[in-house]
């Protein structure tokens, strides 16, 4: 099955939920990242957040970052999505390797760390963009968003997230929900969703049972009667292209750019999101040179 968002609302109205299912799209990051299987775990988790918070955007060209700092061994593990719900990310150290936790589990909150911050960026195509920002919690990303939802929302949230690893370390299952309470919603509603959480189990093996997200999603939220707005397709999509990278080149300056001609003779840059590998030759790095010459002359 193929990488599916869906977003629904409970019919007494308190609640709102979005379920992704993003086995393919981890497969591709694992894939990209020469990833082992902590770290396809936590940027698996990452990126299923990081679709669900993404497709809540309204307008085109609208984009959300999810960064997770947290002094463990991956480094910083990032996520971003378009307003659509299909993400790119990356994680500093990908073949970082952990022992199982004694539950059989990989251990994602040790290998994100537990002392940092989970950094929630939206670009609205504003001047500037909207960030929040919260102390991790545990590192295990789920929960940890959960309670960025609210502290820095306001909006009681529930999140889960699972990233299943095969024996040959390619992705078995992934995905996640958040549900999120709607002004009005009780204490008895929370009691609700609450006990259908966990009556339901964890997210990877509802996956494994079953990849459809509306599938998991009725389970995790099973005392509700759901309707269902939208299901829609998502993938790893990279905005990344020659030009940019170019702009990227240029934005170096002469000088950087002399020295990088005299010193290597040519540049090959690789884009942090996807494989996508520019060669720029010693003919198109001295005419950016003479480009940048001839426009500060002009001015
Ligand atoms: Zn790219």
């Amino acid at each position: 099955m193929s990488d599916q968002l869906i977003r629904a609302i409970s019919r007494d109205g308190y609640v709102k939920a979005a379920a992704v299912s993003t086995r393919e799209l981890t497969e591709r990051a694992r894939q990209i990242h020469k990833t082992l299987p902590v770290a396809t775990a936590a940027l698996g988790r990452a990126l299923a957040a990081a679709s669900m918070m993404g497709n809540a955007l309204k307008e085109d060209g609208e984009s959300v970052t999810l960064q997770i700092k947290g002094g463990g061994p991956l480094g910083t593990v990032l996520a971003v999505s378009d307003n659509a719900g299909n993400v790119r990310g990356t994680v500093d150290e990908p073949a970082v390797d952990l022992p199982l936790r004694p539950d059989g589990k990989l251990d994602v909150g040790t290998a994100v760390g537990h002392e940092g911050t989970l950094t929630v960026i939206r670009d609205l195509n504003m001047k500037e963009p909207y960030v929040g920002s919260v102390g991790l919690l545990g590192g295990e990303i789920a929960e940890d968003l959960a309670a960025y939802f609210a502290e820095s929302e306001q909006i009681p949230t529930a999140c889960g997230l699972g990233v299943l690893v095969d024996r040959d370390q390619s992705v078995l299952a992934a995905g996640g929900y958040l549900i999120q309470l709607l002004p009005g919603a009780g204490e008895d509603v929370i009691a609700k969703v609450e006990g259908s959480i966990l009556a339901a189990g964890p997210v990877t093996a509802l996956l494994r049972e079953d990849p459809d997200p509306e599938t998991m999603l009725r389970k995790a939220l099973s005392d509700f009667d759901l309707e269902i707005l939208e299901k829609s397709p998502i993938g790893y999509r990279c905005t990344c292209s020659r030009e940019r990278m170019e702009r990227a080149l240029i934005s170096l300056g002469a000088e950087e750019l002399q020295t990088m001609i005299d010193e290597q003779g040519h540049a090959d840059l690789t884009c942090r999101f996807c494989d996508n590998v520019q060669h720029f030759s010693r003919e198109d790095l001295e005419a950016m040179v003479e480009g940048i010459r001839k426009k500060s002359k002009k001015n």
